[in-house]
């Protein structure tokens, strides 16, 4: 085997490129990337990027002389347009193709829109990108009002990172609670007071928004009973639309995400994919975070090499809300969930574990308790019994329980 091609250059491309030249490959690696900017980790975007806390260099996932001993051969910016899987190489819309032993497909997911016409107004933004968040970082710099629309994980940074910044902020989020696609209702209701104690007004059950540009790029928000509303502009984070569709074109086994096996391996036996865009083999749906794109790229990468590495992290992801670092570990299955325990330290530092009927955790959120988190990881991994007195006695040391 001596040529391997990947499509993206996000998250978990860079890390197939890292673990494939670790793992001795030296055959020719080739990545087709539609970004300029390559090998970059997104969660900064919608935090201290956004904020201007920290350069964009600090989204590097590699020093820049690594990058060049990658030797990698670039086809950037170009779009990877379709996939012959019987003669096994890749189309690109500048017309060049190429063949692969091995190909694999790292596209990722992208903002979604709920409405095609608001792409067109000028002052509404989506954050996926680095060229997005300079946009909206220069937005931020001379707007007073913003609306988020959409209450998830993204949105709610955004709004955070905002009102940091001392902007008035609403955001509205179309279901009853925030966040409640990934965490249960009482989570939901301490990310409420999270931002509504930091001056951010909630519209919740704000099903029919309808926008329209006033003067001077202002932008209306027609929210039905709550009247009309404008802001200087709008960032909708609305969640994300998995980019499936070489996946599909070229007839893989495609669900939500590209259907893979725990060696990151599709339908075609030489074709893999990892990140965002792949299925968990273990939950049967994608996982959109940081983690999971590095390690399972990682997984397949080896596996790629011969080096067969099942995948099969428990989720976990993090997201940084004003003082707050909140963790998310395993996932919210309220069907079941027996049990939930809240331990309280201090309102800025709390943990919510959800348990089975034989008190093994499956679920837990965590806020400022990093140390807890990583501890919680092995009772997960190891289908711990926990006793839920002891998990709120905040007199009871838990690291006891290492
Ligand atoms: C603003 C923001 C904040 C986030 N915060 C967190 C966080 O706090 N914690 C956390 O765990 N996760 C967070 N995430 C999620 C995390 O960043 C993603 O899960 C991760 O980036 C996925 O990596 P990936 O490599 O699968 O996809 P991506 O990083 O999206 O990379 C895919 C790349 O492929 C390119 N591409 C797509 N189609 C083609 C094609 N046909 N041809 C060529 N190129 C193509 C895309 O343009 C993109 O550059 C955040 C995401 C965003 C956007």
């Amino acid at each position: 085997m001596n040529k391997i091609v990947i499509v993206g250059a996000g998250q978990a491309a860079g890390w197939a490129v890292h673990t494939l030249r670790n793992h001795g490959y030296d055959g020719e690696i080739h990545v087709v990337s539609n970004e300029d900017n390559v090998f970059y980790e997104r969660p900064p975007l919608s935090k201290q990027v956004l904020s201007q806390e920290a350069p964009v260099e600090s989204l590097n996932l590699f020093p820049e002389n690594q990058v060049d001993e990658f030797s990698v051969i670039w086809h950037k910016p170009d779009l990877a347009v379709k996939i012959d899987k019987q003669d096994k190489c890749v189309h690109l819309q500048s017309g060049k193709t190429l063949a692969f032993d091995k190909l694999l497909i790292a596209t990722g997911s992208r903002a979604r829109i709920p409405i095609a016409q608001w792409a067109n107004f000028k002052n509404v933004y989506t954050l996926r990108d680095i060229q997005d968040c300079h946009s909206l970082a220069e937005q931020f710099k001379t707007a007073e009002n913003i609306a988020v629309i959409g209450g998830g994980w993204i949105g709610l940074e955004i709004a955070a990172t905002a009102r940091k910044q001392g902007k008035n902020v609403e955001i509205f989020e179309c279901g009853s609670r925030l966040c409640a696609r990934s965490v249960s209702p009482e989570v939901s209701a301490f990310l409420k007071d999270l931002h509504e104690e930091a001056g951010t007004k909630i519209h919740l059950n704000a099903m029919e928004l309808s926008l329209s540009e006033v003067d001077q790029d202002k932008i209306q928000i027609d929210a039905g009973p709550l009247g009309q509303i404008t802001f200087d502009c709008v960032v909708v984070g609305a969640g994300a639309e998995i980019s499936k569709e070489l996946a599909v074109d070229a007839e893989l086994d495609v669900k939500d995400g590209i259907v893979v096996n725990e060696y990151g391996q599709s339908s075609h036996a030489d074709i893999y994919a990892a990140g965002d865009v792949a299925i968990h083999p273990g939950l049967g749906y994608c996982i959109q975070s940081w983690a999971n794109a590095q390690n399972q790229a990682i997984s397949a990468a080896k596996s790629m090499l011969g080096d067969l590495t099942a995948y099969q992290d428990i989720p976990w992801l993090w997201s940084d809300q004003y003082q707050c670092n909140i963790q998310i570990l395993g996932t919210y299955q309220p069907e079941k969930t027996v049990q939930v325990v809240i331990r309280k330290t201090h309102p800025t530092q709390q943990s919510f574990f959800y348990l089975d009927d034989q008190h093994r955790l499956i679920n837990m959120i965590a806020v400022n308790e990093a140390k807890l988190v990583k501890l919680a990881k092995r009772w997960l991994a190891n289908a711990t019994q926990l006793d839920p007195q002891q998990l709120q006695d905040l007199d009871f040391n838990l690291m006891k329980l290492k």
